[in-house]
């Protein structure tokens, strides 16, 4: 038998969580917003049941990919080479709906579709992009993207050590490489090397299993667990010429990628803050104290509508950005600044979330945890917010303050 405040809290219809408070996916057309639903369904369905226990474990869900594969969002953004060709608005609206329920997928996405894939979209001829983009956009091949080094990081526009020597028909790679995202299992990894001969940065398309390539599993890591990233050791390493990635003349060109993928760490940042806020929500509709739900607490009520207000600023600001990237209107401070305002609000999205649910908050099993860990390490890659200050800081000023 029910008693009488079950009954009326299930009489009471309780607003459901929704972090699209200004209603920017009502925006799209119903064509996006059916591919988007899709992408929903298939996070909530595949992959929230089980994430928990592959973050603890620090594996990756293979199992998923068949039924992500079939979404056709690999290389959404792009035109032709087998790609849909939808534009960044709505690649940033899959990326926000990815990482809502799970930041690791959204990364693992990130570096296919976006690093990966963008490298060779920006970087590569046309036999290369006729050769590799049809079959990644079908993610029967899966990408990596190798640039930071062990000992360089910010500083890759001017200090990479891996070195590449040309010798005949092949370029000889030698060097490390750190952090690098799914390069365990990737076909093939674009790994960025200084030419010995001109000291310019040049891109090869390295294969899986070819000789002097190596990429071991790094452990421990605190967050994004599920995302597989590997040290690499090149160790003369034989490339053949035709795998130079033929328009990557210099870091300017590497750096043309990593404007474009900054704009997807920043959909990935409010996708993260975004789902934590909505788990926090509903913790906050059920959870009592007192004798009744911690959402009817004005203190509480305070911290969700300062999640929602950084989820719902940084939201229209990368709209907008997207926007001036499919335009053509984006510079890389643009980017540099939505991926640093993004990022620092989700880490304060995140630990409001987290403070909210009490010490559940640091169950995993309570989701709100991982997005918690998961913030810190999208706050740093892919530009740390200090290096993306920086570059705004550059643009704004007409003063290089990196040195
Ligand atoms: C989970 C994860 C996934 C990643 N995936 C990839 C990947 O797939 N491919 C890839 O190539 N890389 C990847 N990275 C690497 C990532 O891009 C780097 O970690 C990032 O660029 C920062 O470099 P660093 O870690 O060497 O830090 P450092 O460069 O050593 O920075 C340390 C600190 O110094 C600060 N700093 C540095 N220079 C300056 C300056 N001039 N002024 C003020 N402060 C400064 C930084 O902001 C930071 O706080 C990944 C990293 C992580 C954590």
């Amino acid at each position: 038998m029910a008693t009488s405040r079950e009954q009326a809290k299930q009489e009471q219809q309780l607003p459901p969580p929704d972090g699209d408070f200004y209603g920017l996916i009502g925006t799209l057309s119903q064509e996006d917003r059916d591919l988007l639903s899709q992408v929903r369904a298939f996070m909530q369905e595949k992959v929230a049941p089980i994430i928990n226990d592959y973050w603890m474990r620090d594996e990756f869900p293979f199992e998923v990919l068949p039924a992500m594969s079939d979404l056709g969002i690999a290389g959404l953004a792009y035109e032709g080479y087998g790609c849909p060709g939808k534009g960044t608005v709505l690649d940033g609206f899959v990326t926000m709906e990815l990482s809502r329920v799970d930041p690791s997928m959204a990364t693992f996405q990130g570096v296919h579709s976006g690093l990966a894939m963008g490298s060779i979209y920006l970087c590569g001829s046309e036999e290369q992009r006729q050769k590799w983009l049809p079959q990644m956009a079908r993610m029967e091949k899966i990408g990596a993207f190798g640039l930071t080094e062990p000992e360089i990081g910010s500083g890759v526009a001017g200090g990479l050590t891996a070195t590449a020597r040309r010798e005949g028909d092949e370029w000889v790679l030698n060097g490390q490489k750190k952090w690098i995202g799914n390069a365990t299992f990737a076909d093939v990894t674009v790994v960025w090397a200084r030419d010995l001969a001109d000291d310019t940065v040049k891109g090869f398309l390295v294969e899986k299993g070819t000789p002097g390539f190596t990429a071991e599993k790094m452990e421990n890591k605190m967050a994004l667990r599920a995302v597989q990233n590997a040290l690499i050791t090149l160790d003369e390493c034989r490339v053949k010429e035709e795998d130079r990635l033929q328009n990557a003349n210099s870091f300017k060109d590497t750096a043309k990628v990593l404007r474009m993928t900054r704009v997807g760490v920043a959909w990935i940042a409010v996708g993260c803050g975004m789902g934590a806020y909505e788990h926090a929500l509903a913790y906050a509709q059920q959870r009592e104290q007192f004798g009744r739900p911690i959402g009817g607490f004005q203190l509480i009520q305070d911290l969700l509508v300062q999640m929602l207000g950084n989820v719902t600023a940084s939201q229209c600001m990368i709209l907008r950005l997207s926007q001036m990237q499919d335009a053509g209107e984006m510079k890389a401070e643009h980017a540099s600044l939505a991926k640093a305002f993004a990022t620092t609000r989700t880490r304060e999205t995140v630990a409001l979330a987290r403070e909210l649910l009490g010490g559940n908050g640091v169950l995993i099993n309570y989701d709100v945890g991982r997005f918690f860990a998961d913030a810190e390490a999208i706050h740093s890659y892919e530009g740390t917010r200090q290096v993306n200050s920086l570059i705004v800081g550059r643009a704004i000023t007409g003063f290089g303050a990196f040195l």
